[in-house]
C-alpha cells in the first residue's frame, strides 16, 4: 500500500518529464498573467487524455437516465470504461499528476484542480444527464474553464452562516441570483461558475438551504473582477464574481432538485472534503522538490572551504525535510487508498490537510534558508514554492478551521 508499483512509477516519470520540459519554462510568463488553460489542454493532449475522456464519458452518457444516474444495469457514473479512463479514475494517478504539477507550480495545479475537479467532477457526480453533457464533460476535458464559487467578502470560514448570495424563485420556475463571491480561482477567465447561494422561496423562512447553481459567462448580470495581485499562486488567476439579478432557468440548479437545508449542507461539505483531500498531494510536490533542490545545493555550495552540507545546522534542516517528506507521502497514500476503497475519513483528511500544509511552508522556508541569498531570488524556484505553499494553510478551510473540524468529529466518534 505504501509504495508505488511499476505502473504508477512509469506514470509519475511521464508526468515529471512533461512538467519539467513544458511547464517549468512557462512559469515566469504565467506568473505575469498569461492564462494557463491552453497549456493545460496541451498537457492533457500530450497524454491522450482529452480525446479518450471525451469519447469514454460520452459513451457513458448513453447509459444514464435523465437524472444522471445509471439506468438499471451497468454503471453510468461508476467504474466501467476503457483502460485509460479507468487509470484516470485511480485516485493515486490523480494525486501523482497533482504532485508533479505542484513540484513546478502549485498555482497551475490549483487552477487545474478547481476547473476539472471542484467544478467538473462536482457536476459529473451531482448533475443531471443534461448538465453532465452540457457542462460536466466539457469541464473535465477543459473544453470549458470552470470555477467553484463559495467564499464571499463577508463569509469565509463561516461559509454557510454568513452567506449573503441568494437565489430567489422567479414566476417562471427559474431563479434570480444576487450577491458577490470573492477569491474565486479561475474567476477572471471561467466559462462556467458552479456557485453556491441560499435558496429564497419568498416564504420568509430564515433557514434558507444553500444550493449549487450552474452559471455561464455571458449571462446578463454576471460579471467578474480584474485578477487579484497576490503574494503567491500568481499563475492561478483569482477574482471576484458579481451577480446582479442574474436570471437562470430551473434546469441550472445542480441536480435539478431542491433539498432541505441539512441535505444541501451535507452536499457542500462533501465537496469541501474532496477539496481538502487534494491539498496533501500538492504539499508533497512542494516538499519533494524543495528537499531535492536543497540537498543538491548543500552538496555544491562551498563556504569556509567545505560544502555547506558538512555543517550540522544544515544537516538538521535536511533531516527535518526528510521526516516531513516521508510522513506526507504516507498520508497521501492513505488518502488515495481511502478514495479508491470508497472509505473517506473526514477527520483524517482535515488533519492531513493541516499537517501537510504546515510541513510544506516549513520545508519551503528552510529551503530558502539553505540556499541563502540565492534562495530569495526568482531564478532559484524555491522562493515561488514558498510563496505558493502559504496559500495551502488558508484555502480549503484555514488551519484553525480544519483543526476545529477534527475535534468536532473525534468528539462524536469517541463518545
Ligand atoms: C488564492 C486563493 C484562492 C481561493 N480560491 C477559492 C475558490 O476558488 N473558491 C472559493 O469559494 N474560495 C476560494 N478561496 C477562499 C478561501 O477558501 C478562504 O480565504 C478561506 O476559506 C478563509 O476565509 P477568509 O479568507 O474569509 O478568512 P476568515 O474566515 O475571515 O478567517 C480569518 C482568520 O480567522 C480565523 N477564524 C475564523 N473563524 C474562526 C473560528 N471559528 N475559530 C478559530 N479561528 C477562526 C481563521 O482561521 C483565519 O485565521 C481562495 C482563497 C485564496 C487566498
Amino acid at each position: 500500500m505504501f509504495e508505488l508499483g511499476d505502473q504508477h512509477r512509469m506514470v509519475q516519470d511521464m508526468f515529471r518529464q512533461w512538467c519539467e520540459r513544458e511547464l517549468l519554462p512557462k512559469v515566469p510568463s504565467l506568473e505575469k498573467g498569461e492564462p494557463p488553460y491552453d497549456l493545460m489542454r496541451q498537457m492533457l493532449d500530450a497524454f491522450g487524455m482529452r480525446d479518450a475522456l471525451r469519447a469514454s464519458l460520452n459513451k457513458r452518457l448513453s447509459k444514464m437516465g435523465d437524472d444522471g444516474k445509471p439506468r438499471a444495469s451497468g454503471d453510468a457514473k461508476g467504474k466501467e470504461g476503457d483502460e485509460l479512463e479507468s487509470a484516470m479514475r485511480d485516485p493515486l494517478i490523480s494525486f501523482l499528476l497533482v504532485k508533479e504539477m505542484s513540484r513546478i507550480s502549485p498555482g497551475y495545479a490549483t487552477s487545474f484542480g478547481v476547473s476539472t475537479g471542484l467544478a467538473g467532477f462536482n457536476v459529473m457526480a451531482k448533475g443531471t444527464k443534461r448538465q453532465i453533457e452540457k457542462y460536466g464533460i466539457p469541464l473535465v476535458t477543459l473544453d470549458k474553464v470552470g470555477s467553484w464559487c463559495l467564499s464571499e467578502p463577508g463569509s469565509g470560514s463561516d461559509a454557510f452562516g454568513s452567506m449573503r448570495t441568494t437565489a430567489r424563485k422567479s414566476a417562471d420556475g427559474g431563479y434570480v441570483l444576487n450577491g458577490t463571491k470573492t477569491f474565486i480561482t479561475n474567476g477572471p477567465f471561467a466559462d462556467v461558475f458552479v456557485l453556491y447561494a441560499k435558496l429564497d422561496k419568498g416564504d420568509g423562512n430564515p433557514n434558507k438551504a444553500v444550493h449549487a447553481f450552474i452559471l455561464e459567462r455571458g449571462m446578463t448580470g454576471l460579471s467578474t473582477g480584474q485578477p487579484f495581485d497576490k503574494m503567491g499562486m500568481q499563475d492561478s488567476p483569482t477574482s471576484e464574481v458579481f451577480l446582479e439579478d442574474v436570471h437562470i432557468p430551473a434546469e441550472n440548479l445542480l441536480g435539478e432538485r431542491e433539498k432541505d437545508p441539512d441535505a444541501a449542507r451535507d452536499d457542500t461539505r462533501q465537496n469541501l472534503g474532496h477539496e481538502r483531500s487534494g491539498i496533501p498531494a500538492m504539499c508533497l510536490g512542494i516538499i519533494e522538490r524543495c528537499y531535492e533542490l536543497s540537498m543538491k545545493y548543500a552538496k555544491e555550495r562551498v563556504q569556509f572551504g567545505r560544502p555547506i552540507l558538512d555543517f550540522q545546522a544544515v544537516q538538521l534542516k535536511l533531516a527535518n525535510m526528510y521526516i516531513h517528506y516521508q510522513n506526507v507521502w504516507n498520508g497521501v497514500m492513505r488518502l488515495a487508498w481511502a478514495a479508491r476503497e470508497g472509505k473517506p475519513d473526514l477527520a483524517f483528511t482535515c488533519a492531513q490537510k493541516v499537517y501537510c500544509a504546515k510541513a510544506a511552508v516549513e520545508v519551503a522556508m528552510d529551503s530558502i534558508q539553505i540556499h541563502g541569498g540565492y534562495g530569495y531570488m526568482r531564478e532559484y524556484h524555491v522562493e515561488k514554492l514558498a510563496r505558493d505553499a502559504k496559500m495551502l494553510e488558508l484555502g480549503a478551510g484555514t488551519t484553525d478551521i480544519n483543526l476545529l473540524q477534527v475535534v468536532r468529529l473525534e468528539r462524536e466518534r469517541l463518545t
